[in-house]
């Protein structure tokens, strides 16, 4: 018996020192594929459903056919959880092209493979939430809506690698992306919102960014709120004069920024704003009626 991982490749489970897929793979290969990050709160998988919904989007665009149903799909990630005895949890969905020949003809690929991998994650990292943190813009443009798209959560991740590549040579804590004519598109796996007296402003999808799930969950919270949103293009401008900004995405949940290219932002707190829908989303994650039960 071993305590290791288990992670489920294709409806069989391994333990993770065993759980390997072929080099001939063509999401290793070439990043033919699509993927989800997801966590799972006290039990129950955030937002599960949309992230299924999401992810056969994401399939259909690159014309991959996921070998199980949505619903299949739900019960093999609720599974996999299950096995593992988790009840906090990121998970990781990938379904990539499969194995094929050198080529990078789809063609060859018979079967796609399915990977659930279910890790333990700490639910606080750090004391961002408090601080904020520091951003900068990346040199590296957004791919545009007409190129590899990251309205298509696909496993070529090398332009948010490349940002956060930089970030990290330059000592700050997250890029942010700028799509071709100079917008802000997102950050490297985040959606990207800003406060101007009172109203929450966000850049739409065809700056090239992910429809976020905490993104939507953000904006159903200013409605119930009663703080207007406005989905609109943001010039680099915009956040260096912003009373505030945040990131939400699946890992970092709701963080607030302080500075973007060493301005501040605001007075280098986190806001109002941003500190109402933060404890919000608390809540939200706290409800057991956000997600799948395990
Ligand atoms: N943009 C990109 C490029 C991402 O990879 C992610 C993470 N999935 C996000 C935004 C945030 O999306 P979500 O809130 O669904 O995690």
């Amino acid at each position: 018996m071993t305590n290791e991982l288990q992670i489920y490749i294709d409806g069989k489970y391994y333990p993770k020192s065993e759980a390997k897929i072929s080099v001939y793979d063509h999401g290793f290969l070439y990043g033919d594929g699509v993927f989800e990050g997801i966590r799972a709160y006290n039990g129950v998988v955030f937002k599960l459903k949309e992230h299924v919904d999401r992810l056969y989007r994401s399939a259909h665009a690159i014309m991959l056919n996921i070998p199980l149903t949505k619903e299949q799909m739900i019960q093999a990630v609720v599974e996999t959880l299950r096995k593992n005895k988790m009840k906090d949890s990121y998970i990781r969905l990938v379904v990539s092209r499969g194995v094929g020949d050198l080529g990078l003809d789809p063609r060859k690929c018979p079967k796609p493979t399915v990977i659930i991998i279910a890790d333990s994650i700490s639910i606080r990292a750090g004391n961002a939430k408090e601080t904020g943190i520091t951003t900068m813009f990346s040199w590296v443009r957004r791919n545009p809506v007409d190129a590899t798209t990251h309205e298509i959560k696909s496993l070529n991740y090398l332009n948010s690698v490349l940002a956060k590549i930089e970030a990290n040579a330059c000592g700050v804590d997250e890029a942010i992306c700028l799509e071709p004519s100079g917008c802000i598109a997102e950050g490297v796996g985040e959606n990207v919102f800003i406060v101007k007296d009172g109203e929450v402003l966000t850049p739409p999808t065809s700056t090239g960014a992910l429809a976020g799930i905490t993104a939507e969950v953000v904006a159903q919270l200013c409605q119930k709120l009663k703080i207007k949103l406005t989905v609109a293009n943001l010039t680099p401008f915009m956040i260096f004069t912003a009373d505030e900004a945040f990131f939400t995405g699946t890992a970092m949940e709701v963080v607030p920024i302080r500075e973007v290219n060493k301005r501040q932002i605001g007075d280098g707190k986190p806001g109002p704003v941003t500190k109402r829908l933060l404890a919000e989303f608390q809540k939200v994650i706290e409800d057991p009626a956000s997600g799948t039960k395990i």
